[in-house]
């Protein structure tokens, strides 16, 4: 047996016959043609492009019905490459000026294409050397009379094991046939993730060598919650994962009974349990869960999902779907958080040197102000259409708060003098996430009306540790006291001010730390759709003076190590199942 650790990206434990889906080198025959033969080498190879892009177009399309516009999105970035003169002409010329045949000048190209993309700095790029290469064997198949559907070849049910999935092949997959996904490469932010998460198929990425250790057939067990694949498992192991995978699927059913119920603690207070969303669709399932709203929206992946900026009317729609969709219930947009680790398509400045550091949020839209008021006008004008808040990434100083401000009061004007209906009262807040902003917190409290704690950035900045860098990963927890401290006095100086403080980070996902932020006077938690019931759970089941004192006793503490210890005693004291269900720092 082997035992692979990866990157959990969507939970769920699999057990199933392994499809590897092998990176095909296929074998392109070089061929000098002849003067007169030029013209019919041409036309094959448009006709070959041709027939790939009605095949991503049929793609897109059964992706749009499926999964939703969004997630559909990112096929635009193949069509549009097929589409674009600059980069297939080329082609057209390597067959009339070198006199090779279509097959060779199409290899050559993409593979120039990829290399270009594989030596940009940001991931997001790196990771579009993949959407090429998809793009490669599409149009190639096609010239050697062969087509990529191995994946068609599926005909029973089994977990997927491939190198890298290129968004289009994930977009492609038959729910029905695939129990998980296990892939060598990938991080939590690629398209493959994306798609994985909102498909709700158990998925490991980052495997490094897994399909060089798995063969077609091979017994494999997936554990999308550990991140841990189990390769050609001994009986008593699969029996075992057999069993935790019942347990799971009647845990879950329990707790769907959570859905239905309020997250009110023992004494009778009221928490309010909120979603993250990248996608509006996923405003559904927060709502399935038992959410109360969506807390946080991350609307990066408008762009994230395209190869051009999504126009004001794209956005609006987006905005006022999710609106809709949710029914009443209030959604928090959050304007472009882009830079760091998410980058456009369209990105073409030089790679920055330290990019969590650079031009990324706030920071990016204040330098790309037609883009930024077009987000604004877009969010302005959906807040007609239902209960909505607005809030900012990575506010660092006062004085970017303000020019945003300003540039929303100017938004607003503009649509007053179009007569275009918008919410007058639009609540205006913003994200914690950088200790300057946390340390005055103060400051902002006479600005904005609500404080959004993004944990997941506060950790890093606090700490000085990569969030996405695996091999500093042991010191990034939210356990420290330092960070522990900054959301405390965060707390303090919003509940002066009567400013509204929620946690929308990782950790307010994770049992662990209920009971200490509800202690340290956090009543509003935003959370991955999915992790709502576990949440109530908690909630439901301690009361307010427990918590107030389980963070006294905490704030005592300075190590880590004692803060862990501490959280695991309590939720076990309250609610020990809770301590075996939930991933992360428990
Ligand atoms: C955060 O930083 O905690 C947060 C919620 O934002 P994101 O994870 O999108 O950076
Ligand atoms: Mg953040």
């Amino acid at each position: 047996m082997e035992t692979i650790q990866g990157i959990p990206v969507s939970s769920g434990i699999a057990i199933g016959r392994a499809f590897v889906l092998d990176a095909v080198e296929r074998y392109v025959p070089e061929r000098r043609i002849r003067p007169e033969d030029v013209e019919n080498e041409i036309e094959r190879l448009w006709l070959a492009i041709g027939g790939a892009l009605d095949e991503l177009t049929a793609l897109r399309t059964k992706t749009e019905e499926e999964l939703g516009a969004d997630p559909a999105k990112i096929l635009d970035f193949h069509i549009g490459i097929l589409q674009d003169p600059t980069l297939m002409t080329p082609v057209q010329d390597r067959i009339r000026d070198g006199l090779v045949n279509a097959e060779r000048a199409v290899a050559e190209r993409f593979e120039q294409l990829a290399q270009q993309f594989r030596t940009m700095g940001s991931a997001v790029f790196r990771q579009k050397a993949n959407d090429i290469i998809d793009l490669d064997r599409r149009v190639l198949g096609r010239l050697l009379g062969q087509t990529d559907d191995r994946l068609s070849e599926i005909d029973g049910a089994v977990v997927l094991v491939a190198h890298e999935l290129t968004p289009s092949q994930a977009a492609s997959i038959d729910r029905s046939k695939i129990l998980a996904i296990a892939t060598d490469a990938g991080g939590r932010t690629s398209h493959t993730s994306i798609i994985a998460r909102a498909l709700q198929i158990p998925s490991v990425v980052g495997c490094h060598a897994l399909t060089n250790t798995t063969q077609d057939g091979d017994k494999v067990i997936i554990d999308g919650e550990q991140g841990v694949v189990l390769v050609r498992p001994e009986s008593a192991t699969v029996e075992s994962y057999t069993e935790r995978q019942t347990a799971q699927r009647a845990k879950r059913l329990e707790l769907r009974s959570f859905s239905e119920l309020e997250p009110v603690t023992l004494d009778g207070t009221r928490i309010k349990l909120l979603g993250n969303i990248e996608f509006p669709e996923e405003a559904t399932t927060t709502l399935e869960n038992g959410g109360d709203g969506v807390g946080l929206y991350r609307t990066e992946f408008l762009w994230l999902t395209r190869n051009h900026a999504p126009s004001e009317e794209e956005q609006f729609e987006a905005y006022r779907k999710a609106l809709e969709l949710l029914n009443g219930l209030p959604l928090t947009i959050r304007t472009l958080d882009l830079g760091a680790d998410k980058y456009t398509q369209q990105q073409s400045e030089e790679p920055e040197r330290n990019p969590f550091l650079g031009l990324r949020s706030i920071r990016y839209c204040l330098q790309n102000l037609p883009m930024f008021k077009t987000q604004l006008r877009a969010i302005v004008r959906a807040s007609a259409f239902g209960p909505m808040k607005i809030m900012f990434p990575l506010v660092s100083t006062v004085m970017e708060l303000r020019q945003t401000k300003m540039l929303l009061r100017d938004v607003c004007e503009e649509l007053e003098e179009e007569s275009i209906p918008f919410d007058r009262d639009l609540e205006t807040g913003m994200m914690v996430e950088v200790p300057s902003a946390a340390l005055m917190a103060k400051v902002f409290a006479t600005e904005v009306s609500f404080f959004s704690i993004g944990t997941n950035d506060l950790i890093q900045y606090t700490l000085a540790v990569d969030r996405g860098n695996e091999r500093v990963a042991n010191l990034y927890t939210g356990a420290h006291p330092a960070v522990l401290q900054l959301i405390k006095s965060v707390v303090r100086a919003a509940r002066r001010r009567s400013v509204e403080v929620s946690i929308c980070g990782e950790i307010a996902a994770e049992p662990i730390y209920t009971m200490l932020l509800i202690g340290l006077g956090i009543r509003t938690l935003s959370v991955v759709p999915s992790q709502i019931p576990y949440i109530k759970r908690v909630v439901r089941s301690v009361d307010i003076e427990r918590c107030e004192r389980v963070a006294r006793k905490i704030g005592t503490f300075d190590s880590e190590r004692q803060v862990l210890n501490c959280l695991r005693d309590e939720l076990r004291k309250v609610n020990p199942e809770s301590l075996t269900d939930s991933s992360g720092d428990a």
